[in-house]
């Protein structure tokens, strides 16, 4: 790359150690901002937002297992599907298996889609390669086995992950999906007004943001409803499904 190597600094960055360092350097002075996240192997690979020059966002909506019952936010499912909002689930198996009928009930909407979260909501870094080949396949399997499913879309229990994730992700041909912008709404100290305005602030084009739909998310219809009827109207912004928002779809008429 002779464009980065002025010849003062040739010599240092023969070092391989000296050579990364003096390409983070100009990429920071050209304008390429680094990663909040630490950097790993595949990053690439690991999903956190769509193209910045859409003008669409995704509203996705995690279903990690729960003890409490109903563990399913009818509320916010029957406000979605009323309003027609496009929305993203990622089903762990474990609450697949427990909610035949509502994983049913969200493969009937056309404008939602389904990915999955796992097989028992388990921190994936702390399992060897089989380990975590198992948490993730499994909770696929399932979905395609008793709902005819198939599922392209995985996120880490807890947005956990590490190398052999993103490996074991891309051989079972899954797309690694994350976010970038967290609304903290299963967070029981958090008032709507603090979850929306979080979200608010920060919500850009290609946003990918992370509710949840178990019901752990007290105040989540009532801030999705904010966000259908005021914020994204006045940002001229508009839902759409996670693979929607990666292949950049212009709105229907
Ligand atoms: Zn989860």
């Amino acid at each position: 790359m002779p464009w980065i190597v002025a010849s003062g600094i040739l010599p240092l960055m023969q070092s391989a150690n000296w050579y990364r360092i003096g390409l983070v350097i100009l990429l920071i002075l050209t304008g390429v901002s680094a990663s909040a996240h630490p950097i790993h192997a595949g990053q690439s690979d690991v999903i956190t937002s769509g193209p910045p020059s859409c003008r669409s966002i995704a509203l996705t909506f995690d279903l990690c297992p729960v003890r409490a019952k109903p563990g399913f936010d009818a509320a916010l499912i029957d406000y979605l599907k009323a309003r027609e909002i496009p929305a993203t689930f990622f089903v762990s198996g474990r609450w697949a298996e427990q909610h035949q009928e509502d994983v049913r009930a969200l493969q009937a909407v056309p404008f939602f889609e389904i990915g999955t979260h796992g097989e028992d909501h388990a921190h994936l870094p702390l399992l060897d390669e089989p380990g975590q080949q198992a948490e993730i396949s499994r909770a696929v399997s399932l979905m395609r086995s008793r709902y005819h499913l198939s599922a392209g879309l995985f996120r880490p229990p807890y947005g956990e992950y590490d190398d052999v994730t993103v490996r074991v992700v891309k051989s079972l041909g899954l797309q690694f999906i994350l976010w970038n912008l967290v609304s903290g709404d299963p967070d029981p100290t958090l008032p709507a007004d603090a979850i929306l305005d979080r979200v608010a602030r920060r919500l850009r084009p290609g946003s990918i943001v992370v509710f949840h739909a178990n019901g752990k998310g007290k105040h989540t219809r009532e801030v999705i409803q904010a966000l259908d009827e005021t914020v994204l109207p006045r940002a001229q912004l508009r839902a759409v499904t996670v693979t929607e928002l990666l292949t950049c779809r212009k709105p229907t008429p």
